[in-house]
């Protein structure tokens, strides 16, 4: 498929986008088969009476979530957010405008919970939820990637992200799901994480990496799993098992933690940091797939829960976990295993704790060392993750995930340059292929969606030489892994930020 996909020209000086209608109307996922929908609770087949059922649905949805409602009724089509999005930008389609995708839904939701939609429907751009309703939401709802950049425009706050959550969920509801995301959540339930690798593979990955560590370095650093009474349980995306480059920042963890004398574990049974629950819009699903966290660390008796690189996975972590599954502040009191694991948790620490937070903690104590000339080679900027920059936080302190991740780049390294201020921090752009998106289904919009990061990151290719973007996202990493090439870069450009910690750190030093 990657041969028919080409990258579009780059633009001279980023404008409004000329608009293209109806350009991506035929570009939708794949549908999920009766076997992945049912495996996940949903009907396996579009339902007989889906347009009923969508309807009471949506009224469900507005009723038990207030921001939906709110959003529906509040947006005053200022256009503010019109060109903020990356994959209006890449496509030019104009049903990718934000306010385009939300009135997709706002439409409907006229029509069916307004008096003026019922009474005059064409006076307030009320429509019937029509088939070609139906598919045009199946479409255009995965051409978001619940990035949520729109919303930093917005006057009013509106979040696209909750509505395009919203959709999916009712997708799912009616038997419409989309098969990437319901598929891969399925794999969570049976096994444990998204790969669907099984317990004794990923031990032998494991020990592999110890020898490869052993011999790269002479030292005998540990990858260990299901250590009963191990004070930290460390949770990772298990693309960090085997993927490229991902599988360097794993070992970059490993190294920080055998360098501290910290005891850690990984787990099998909970072998997955990613929660897909959070991009099909469905709690049951988000809960199902964190509370397996909560029983391994009560298992495992651990003391504390640090999580690794994965833009998604820590907004959950950060976001939602403590209502979810009792890990954090804010767990439920009537919730006897929540208290139990409140009771086990060492609360000196944050709980949870991103791998960021863990390192440069550490550093900052003096109990790392770097040499930091083994990252010379690099001329390094780093790409900000759309879920960490706009739905978490790092360090206790507003903006903290914004300058802890780059605190611990100028320590490993010399040489940092950042991208335009208008595409980093709270701006910056999905990659293109978050939200449930990174699938060679949809590798065209992927392409077009990384456009604005492509073009950035060639600006300061060309300035300063940059030739490495860090992040601290697996799905960044696999879909920049993925298009870079198409956009002429080395697909060797993008890594994580514990890679970079892994080539300088100094084991055995303290
Ligand atoms: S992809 Fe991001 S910017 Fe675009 S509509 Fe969705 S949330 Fe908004
Ligand atoms: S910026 Fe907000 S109010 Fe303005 S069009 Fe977009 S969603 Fe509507």
């Amino acid at each position: 498929m990657s041969e028919a996909v080409t990258a579009p020209a780059y633009r001279i000086i980023p404008i409004i986008p000329v608009l293209k209608p109806g350009a991506m109307e035929g570009s939708g996922p794949y549908v999920a088969n009766d076997k992945i929908q049912g495996a996940l609770g949903f009907p396996g087949e579009l339902v007989d009476d889906w347009h009923d059922q969508a309807i009471a649905k949506m009224g469900e949805l507005l009723g038990k979530y207030r921001s939906l409602k709110v959003y529906m009724d509040s947006c005053v089509h200022c256009g503010a957010c019109s060109d903020k999005c990356h994959y209006f930008i890449g496509t030019q389609d104009p049903k990718n405008m934000p306010v385009a995708r939300q009135d997709l839904m706002r439409s409907v939701y006229r029509r069916y919970f307004t008096l003026p939609g019922k009474i005059f429907p064409k006076l307030v751009g009320a429509r019937d939820l029509t088939r070609e309703v139906l598919d045009e939401w199946h479409n255009y709802f995965h051409q978001c990637s619940d990035c949520r950049r729109c919303s930093v425009f917005c006057p009013y706050g509106i979040d696209t992200a909750e509505v395009t959550m919203a959709a999916r969920e009712i997708l799912d509801s009616v038997g419409y799901g989309q098969k990437y995301s319901n598929e891969i959540i399925g794999k969570v339930h049976k096994i444990g994480n998204n790969l669907g690798l099984p317990g004794p593979a990923l031990r032998d990955t494991l020990e592999g990496l110890e020898e490869d560590v052993k011999e790269d370095t002479g030292i005998d650093v540990r990858f260990p799993i299901d250590v009963k009474g191990a004070e930290v349980l460390f949770i990772t995306p298990s693309a960090d098992f085997f993927a490229e480059p991902h599988i360097d920042s794993l070992i970059g963890y490993a190294k920080v933690f055998h360098a501290t004398g910290t005891s850690w574990t990984l787990s099998s049974m909970s072998s997955e940091a990613a929660n897909f629950g959070m991009f099909i819009g469905n709690y049951e699903q988000l809960r199902t797939i964190a509370m397996r966290i909560r029983e391994v660390a009560l298992e495992l008796g651990v003391k504390r829960i640090v999580v690794g690189e994965c833009g998604h996975a820590w907004r959950v972590a950060y976001s939602f976990w403590n209502t979810l599954t009792g890990v954090g502040d804010g767990a439920d009191p009537n919730d006897r295993f929540a208290m139990m694991l409140q009771k086990q948790l060492d609360h000196r620490y944050k709980q949870p704790m991103h791998v960021c937070e863990y390192t440069w903690d550490m550093i900052e104590q003096g109990a790392l060392s770097f040499d930091k000339e083994a990252n010379d080679k690099h001329i390094i900027t780093f790409h900000d993750s759309c879920n960490v920059a706009r739905g978490s936080s790092m360090g206790g302190y507003p903006g903290g995930q914004f300058d802890i991740p780059r605190n611990i780049i100028k320590a490993v390294a010399n040489n940092f340059v950042e991208m335009s201020p208008s595409t980093t921090h709270e701006r910056t752009f999905c990659c293109g292929g978050g939200g449930g998106l990174l699938t060679d289904d949809l590798l065209d919009l992927r392409v077009k969606g990384a456009l604005p990061r492509m073009e950035v990151l060639q600006q300061v290719a060309d300035e300063h030489g940059v030739n490495f973007m860090a992040c601290i996202c697996a799905i960044c990493k696999a879909q920049f892994t993925k298009v870079m090439p198409i956009y002429g870069f080395d697909r060797r450009m993008i890594g994580g930020v514990h890679q970079l910690v892994s080539n300088a750190i100094k084991l055995g030093a303290k």
